[in-house]
């Protein structure tokens, strides 16, 4: 007899055919999901929602990513890269306004020079900030060395977003040029877990070619990784790209979504007390979206603080939300009247409490 949505919640473990069948839920079926995925929530890690302030620190990318905007060979693009002062400015302001930690994102860069502009940016984040702002980063593949500088220099969090976890899908959206390595980018994820980082990831869901097993064995792959964070975005096609042009993903923009709340809910349930982030390409497909994350689990988002005039050059996707500053009144962004009982978290770091308890730092 085939086992319901309702029979293998009550499950405590997940085969990939449960996590296939819960998959396929149906709208009336996924309320089941949002609604256990809510109550581990609320247990685990609490309905508070973190922010990460992102400084979109540069558009220079050394890849070719087929499905992004930042492709090192998209000519349509205007390169640029944050001086020390501006991104520190963007820092200030954000912690002025409550923020507890800033992310700074950019494109893939191996060189000396790099690592000494990052690890001198975020010795002067912690020191101007009183060591009160927590840093992410997110700067893709680096050197162990250079991991463990930045590391040392004070940030705690690095993401390392794979987009898919399965060798196929991997090599059919990169190109297979000397930069791209599928076995390179997995050896860079353990050496960040390694170095002492709270390890995240992130992946692309309603991809070209993407089935729902590869969806399942997704989540299977962060559960026996034992991530802490992780970031769930709907694919959406960049022009400039070949994705993009392309056009050939079987999913529709609207199912992508549906299928987005469904892997954070189930994430959400298989790993109880990491922290997940509500995308801001959620918002981009539905201006409500990044709201249905948090309530099918997500508990951190990224409002942009990323000097205005900096924004239109940051564009991994189309329909990215148009540039705005942030409203000092309402710092997350969100609309809270469809969050009832859910609180900012101003000031606060915000760490996974998974993280403290694999580092026997919680019991
Ligand atoms: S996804 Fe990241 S690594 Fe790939 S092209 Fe875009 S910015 Fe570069």
């Amino acid at each position: 007899m085939k086992k319901g949505i309702a029979g293998i919640l009550l499950q405590k473990e997940f085969t990939h055919e449960d996590i296939t069948v819960l998959l396929r839920s149906d709208e009336e079926d996924a309320k089941l999901l949002y609604a256990q995925a809510a109550i581990i929530k609320e247990k685990y890690v609490g309905n508070t929602v973190y922010l990460r302030g992102l400084i979109e620190y540069s558009n220079v990318c050394g890849k070719n990513c087929l499905y992004c905007g930042s492709r090192r060979e998209n000519r349509n693009i205007k390169r640029y890269t944050l001086s020390e002062d501006e991104a520190l400015e963007a820092v200030i302001s954000a912690w002025r306004l409550g923020f507890g930690s800033v992310t700074i994102q950019g494109g893939e860069i191996e060189s000396d020079n790099h690592a000494d502009k990052i690890e001198s940016l975020i010795r002067v984040i912690r020191e101007k900030t009183n060591n009160e702002v927590g840093v992410t980063l997110s700067l893709g593949e680096q050197e162990r060395d250079v991991y463990r500088r930045w590391y040392n220099a004070g940030a705690h969090r690095y993401l390392l977003r794979l987009e898919a976890t399965g060798r196929e899908l991997y090599n059919k959206i990169h190109p297979l040029d000397k930069e791209n390595h599928y076995e390179k980018r997995h050896a860079c994820l353990r050496a960040i877990k390694e170095t002492g980082f709270q390890t995240g990831t992130g992946l692309l869901i309603g991809l070209p070619h993407q089935t729902l097993s590869d969806l399942a064995d997704d989540l299977i792959f962060l559960r026996d990784f034992d991530i802490d964070m992780c970031v769930m975005s709907p694919f959406i096609e960049h022009t400039d790209t070949s994705e993009g042009t392309g056009g050939i993903s079987g999913f529709f923009l609207k199912e992508r979504l549906f299928l987005t709340l469904k892997m954070t809910a189930i994430l959400r349930i298989i790993m109880k007390d990491i922290n997940i982030i509500s995308s801001s390409a959620m918002q981009a497909v539905d201006t409500e979206g990044r709201e249905k994350a948090i309530l099918a689990g997500a508990n951190i988002i990224m409002p942009n603080i990323t000097p205005l005039k900096y924004r239109e050059g940051y564009k991994l996707y189309n329909h990215k939300q148009e540039s705005k500053e942030i409203d000092p009144a309402n710092v997350s962004g969100l609309n809270l009247t469809l969050l009832p009982g859910t609180e900012i978290g101003l000031k606060k770091w915000g760490d996974a409490t998974h993280y403290k308890r694999r580092k026997n730092l919680v019991l």
